[in-house]
């Protein structure tokens, strides 16, 4: 089969819909998938019949509601089509009900308080627009329907449902904007996203060596390799063939669910790589991101392999993101965010940029939280990814014209962009881009399109898309209120953009976000910078962000606080695995082993002494010297790990926990890892009880 013919083949797509559909039901569809509504309990009838005898035919046993609760992950519950069985033969089926409806017990899903144990109802419901699939997995072919899952009140318990809320307040409001330009035929607006994905692959055996890896996705303990990412010749390096098989296997699965799949390439680091789809519509984008990260998961077992999504599984070496790459578009495909070639008198575009502007800076902190996971504390403003501050970029054409604004109120010109001349005669002049890149950069105008780049690579970009979804909805809002008002247009649109530009230039730096100076300087503007998510979650309470999810019917205050809830308590859970990996690690594996190098030091003392009574034992001695030191000091630490974990058993209190793991866990953490990292350089190879940084990243 060709790629043509694969891909999609597993998707329940709208084209397979309009073959397999009575007429009328599919019009019904369609209709719901262009301008929004619900079908009628009969065409879900018809829908679920449909889509079961093309699940049957493709092989699959079971069907799923698919939903994404707030763990960050998806999840699934699985129902075989099979009915009671009569004379000994059973009837498949899937109803209209069973398709749009699903009531799996929400009870041990995290919900922050939203509902108590006993009052365990939630419902999930079918997402129409994103399409059902076929998952194949060990355990059989699934139909997977997409759904959002909310409790027996109708708050959301999910990640899903306010994203969906938050495009259609997008849509509603950039449709009042291009409305000011004298668009009549747009009907919505949609944002589009291409999420970048980086994950780091490792041998399997190896990672079954290390109780860290498996159970926190991440090295606890390690000191660095003698070679690490400084020659950078990993970065679009040749990709090695067992790496390439991986990759084509994965290539493969996404491609039958659909998902356009289509740069691979080497990272900096040392067994990093890096994964883009083509972008597509903001939830559908969503929902193929967390299958892609699933589906590398599953390919690499296949292989052998494990794939790590973990933000940072190594220390002192890059650690991965997501680069959610995000613009907005009408129905009819004029991309909003389009600066033309003459970007200063494309007052259209100058308009949206300036509402970004606005929404960014004004919630910064609110944006940074829509990217806070635990993994990413260990990314996020460590001279690799971006850092806690969030600024703006937008490359230097885009710059000068936002400066002629702030200064005179217009730009009368532009930087053009101008060839790249190789000097090579044989080789064509090519086309510069207006805008240059800057890597180090949160949030970043490339070309068409805001590429925002601190989310987490294990992460969902549900949140990050939510928040950037309102708050640009909220900047044009208001600019619209003043707007669609305005006696003299022109006149008011001027003022507007210049307005938005005067208030939030502070937000747009173009330079290097990696240093200490942007860190000082950052501060001097006043822009937030929370470099742990613990000190990030109380954005998501603020009365700022409560009135802005309020207006658009986003989030109650009520859904706020418990989402909170679940952060301080995920941060706990999460330290505290790592804490109690880190004392078991410590106490079963490093101590004894360094004990028994002590005593392998000790021994050849004594057995030289005996042999050659005047022998120079002095580097032995040296070595159980400084060994010793560093078991005394890494012991130490494990006891007070020990005692802090222990404590933390006794309090209650979700987000005094939080802060205590912070403040009182995480500091043992750090020094009974240095300890041990300076022993693994002085213990022999053939004693230290796990693989080392060099054997995870240079051995796949
Ligand atoms: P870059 O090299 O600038 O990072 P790429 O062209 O490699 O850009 O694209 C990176 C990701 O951005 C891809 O997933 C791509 O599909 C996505 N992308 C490109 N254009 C847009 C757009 N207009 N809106 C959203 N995503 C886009
Ligand atoms: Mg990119």
């Amino acid at each position: 089969m060709g790629i043509s013919e694969i891909f999609g083949s597993n998707v329940f797509s709208e084209s397979v819909m309009r073959q397999r559909l009575p007429e009328m039901a599919f019009r019904e569809v369609k209709q719901v998938l262009d301008h929004g509504g619900q079908i009628s309990l009969q065409t879900a009838d018809v829908v679920a019949k449909s889509m079961m005898e093309w699940a049957v035919e493709k092989g699959a046993t079971h069907f799923t509601h698919w939903f994404q609760p707030l763990t960050g992950i998806t999840a699934e519950k699985h129902d075989s089509f099979i009915t009671y069985p009569r004379e000994g033969k059973t009837i498949l089926r899937l109803t209209g009900r069973q398709l749009i409806m699903g009531e799996p017990d929400a009870s041990s899903f995290p919900t922050g308080g939203l509902r108590a144990t006993h009052y365990a109802r939630g419902y999930t419901a079918w997402d129409i627009t994103s399409p059902a699939f076929i998952k194949e997995m060990s355990a059989g072919k699934i139909l997977c329907i997409p759904t959002v899952f909310v409790s027996y009140n109708g708050e959301s318990l999910d990640n899903k449902t306010p994203l969906l809320h938050s495009m259609e307040a997008l849509s509603k409001q950039a449709i009042r904007i291009v409305r000011l330009f004298g668009n009549r035929d747009a009907i919505r607006v949609i944002p589009s996203v291409g999420p970048e994905q980086e994950y780091f692959i490792v041998d399997k055996e190896m990672y079954l060596k290390r109780r860290d890896l498996i159970y926190t996705g991440r090295t606890l303990f390690g000191a660095p390799a003698p070679k690490g990412q400084e020659l950078e010749d990993q970065y679009f390096g040749v990709i090695r063939e067992r790496i390439g098989d991986f990759m084509r296997d994965l290539n493969l699965e996404l491609w039958k669910l659909g998902i356009p799949a289509t740069t691979q390439h080497n990272e900096v680091a040392p067994a990093q790589h890096e994964l883009a789809p083509i972008y597509t519509t903001c939830n559908v984008a969503v929902d193929q991101n967390q299958l892609t990260m699933e589906t590398m998961k599953r390919v690499a077992t296949q292989h052998g392999l494990v794939c790590l999504l973990h933000e940072k599984p190594f220390a002192g070496v890059n650690g991965s993101g997501k680069h959610n790459n995000w613009s907005i578009s009408t129905d009819r495909g004029e991309n909003l965010l389009d600066p033309g070639d003459t970007p200063n008198e494309n007052l259209q575009f100058l308009l949206v940029l300036s509402c970004i502007m606005k929404a960014v800076d004004e919630h910064a902190a609110l944006l940074r939280q829509s990217a806070a996971n635990v993994g990413n504390d260990e990314r996020l403003g460590a001279d690799e990814a971006p850092p806690a501050i969030i600024s703006i970029f937008l490359g230097s054409q885009l710059e000068d014209v936002v400066n002629q604004i702030y200064e005179h109120g217009s730009a009368e010109a532009c930087i053009a962009g101008g060839q790249l001349i190789t000097g090579v005669s044989t080789l064509p002049v090519l086309d510069k881009d207006a805008t240059d890149r800057n890597r180090t950069s949160p949030f970043a105008f490339t070309g068409n399109k805001f590429e925002f780049r601190s989310v987490g690579s294990s992460d969902s970009i549900a949140n990050a898309n939510t928040v950037l979804n309102t708050i640009v909805a909220d900047a044009f809002s208001q600019a619209a209120d003043v707007l669609e008002q305005a006696e003299d247009f022109s006149k008011a649109l001027n003022d507007v953009i210049a307005q938005n530009i005067r208030d939030h230039i502070r937000i747009i730096f173009n330079g290097d976000g990696y240093s200490q100076a942007w860190v000082e300087e950052a501060a001097r503007r006043g822009l937030p910078n929370h470099s742990c998510m613990v000190d990030a979650v109380p954005a998501l309470t603020s009365e700022k962000t409560v009135a802005l999810f309020d207006k658009y019917k986003i989030f109650t205050r009520t859904e706020l606080e418990s989402r909170a809830e679940v952060m301080y308590e995920t941060y706990t859970k999460i330290k505290s695995i790592e804490a109690r990996t880190m004392v078991h690690m410590a106490g079963k594996h490093y101590v004894p082993a360094v004990v028994r190098f002590i005593a392998r030091m000790s021994d050849s003392v004594n057995k030289a002494r005996m042999a050659c009574p005047d022998a120079d034992t002095g580097v032995q001695q040296d070595l159980i010297r400084r060994s010793s030191a560093l078991l005394t000091e890494a012991y130490g630490e494990l006891n007070a790990l020990n005692r802090a974990v222990e404590q933390l058993g006794t309090m209650s209190d979700v987000p005094e926990m939080a802060h205590f793991c912070r403040d009182a866990v995480v500091p043992h953490m750090k020094r009974l890892r240095a300890a041990v990292d300076s022993l693994e350089l002085i213990v022999d190879k053939d004693l230290w009880p796990v693989p080392t940084y060099g054997d995870l990243m240079f051995e796949v």
